[in-house]
């Protein structure tokens, strides 16, 4: 049994809205929060609050819960700087600039692959991030794809089989035989490695009919579905992920009207990640409209070597609130609650009573101040599990 106070919070973000000013954020000012072995087993006015083993002084600054970033692909080796540099002088993306990843990623040693990942989460940390999923999806191969899970387990529970990323050069006149391989020994090995299965289903990538048929083989051995849909164009993604039940459809940048009812009416969450819009200048998706029509909206970051090489959620709530028009406490509600409900998770995302210890504490007097400060490192200390981890 172990007790921790955080007391002395000037403003708690506890995204429980039976909470504090009872808004969407359940906001607390002059707030503490107890928590007990891991777990918050109190919130309220810190004059109220309950003595503990010990306790942590919050000097006045705001408290926001750990930020769940729901979308990153982090096993990789390599970089793509050079790539980046001739897209910002003029040349546009496309789907097959992941194949040079592919080859570096193959080349290295686990090692190598690891010490990359931890520096990656460690980033991620320093910038508030508590949880975070980390996909596959640049091995490619049987051996590489179970490898690049294993490793990503050692980091998280959220693990996510994307074999269907891309098709690798190999099979590049024989798809069909590559989406046999990924529904058959490639998602066979991966299975028990990964929570999820993800299909990057875009033009230059997987059609509808190869994204339906490798999402259905993934549940069948027991994974959950999400989606790459509708990033680069309109396309069929978006109505796949709803069909199928999926927990979330992700970029949603190019959506026709039925995507967006499909969406409000499957309760399919939209994370929306707009560093990437902002990494390859592209246009942002439309979060107003989804929110109009009360779809759920998250946000994550989708670093990854090619398209957007940031690891941080503090941009991404910069950009929604400056270019997607997204109001402060709607996109830090979309990077923390937000991304749990991608995740499907009621443990995480939020600082209410039962929900895990996972919280940052800002430079800031505001939440506020995440969107009114862009590139300023906000982010004082973090905590999971009410255990300091930056
Ligand atoms: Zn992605």
């Amino acid at each position: 049994m172990s007790s921790v106070l955080v007391t002395n919070v000037g403003e708690l973000t506890t995204n429980d809205s039976t909470l504090g000013d009872g808004s969407m954020l359940g906001l607390i000012h002059d707030a503490a929060l107890v928590i007990e072995n891991g777990q918050v087993s109190w919130v309220g006015d810190r004059r109220l609050a309950p003595p503990a083993d010990r306790a942590i002084d919050a000097g006045d600054a705001a408290v926001i819960p750990g930020f769940v970033d729901s979308h990153s692909h982090l096993v990789f080796a390599g970089d793509r700087a050079a790539e980046f540099a001739a897209r910002m002088t003029g040349h546009p993306y496309a789907a097959g600039g992941i194949r040079t990843t592919v080859s570096a990623t193959r080349a290295a040693t686990d090692e190598t692959l690891s010490i990359n990942v931890a520096h990656l989460v460690d980033e991620m940390l320093r910038q508030g991030t508590t949880t975070v999923e980390i996909k596959s999806g640049y091995g490619l191969t049987v051996a590489d794809e179970l490898r690049s899970l294993a490793i990503a387990r050692q980091f998280t529970e959220e693990t996510t089989f994307l074999g269907a990323h891309v098709v690798p050069p190999e099979f590049v006149d024989d798809p069909a035989g590559y989406v046999e391989l990924v529904t058959g020994s490639m998602l066979e090995a991966a299975a028990p490695y990964a929570r999820w299965v993800d299909v990057f289903c875009e033009r230059g990538a997987f059609d509808g009919d190869q994204a339906r048929a490798i999402l259905q083989a993934g549940m069948a051995a027991g994974l959950l579905p999400r989606v790459h849909a509708n990033q680069l164009g309109p396309g069929p993604g978006v109505q796949i992920a709803c069909e199928m039940g999926a927990a979330s459809a992700d970029h949603c940048t190019h959506l026709s009207k039925q995507d967006i009812e499909a969406l409000s009416s499957s309760g399919v969450v939209a994370t929306l990640l707009p560093a990437v819009e902002f990494s390859t200048r592209s246009v942002y998706p439309d979060a107003r409209a989804l929110l109009a029509a009360g779809v759920t909206v998250a946000l994550a970051s989708d670093c990854n070597p090619g398209s957007c090489y940031s690891s941080s959620m503090p941009l991404c709530i910069a950009l929604a609130v400056r270019e997607m028009r997204m109001s402060p406490g709607e996109a830090l509600w979309a990077a923390t609650c937000g991304g749990a409900t991608a995740l499907r998770r009621d443990d995480v995302g939020h600082l209410g009573v039962g929900a895990k210890g996972d919280f940052a504490v800002l430079a800031a007097p505001s939440y506020l101040h995440l969107a009114y400060r862009p590139g300023v490192p906000l982010i004082s200390s973090a905590y999971a599990a009410g255990r300091r981890v930056a």
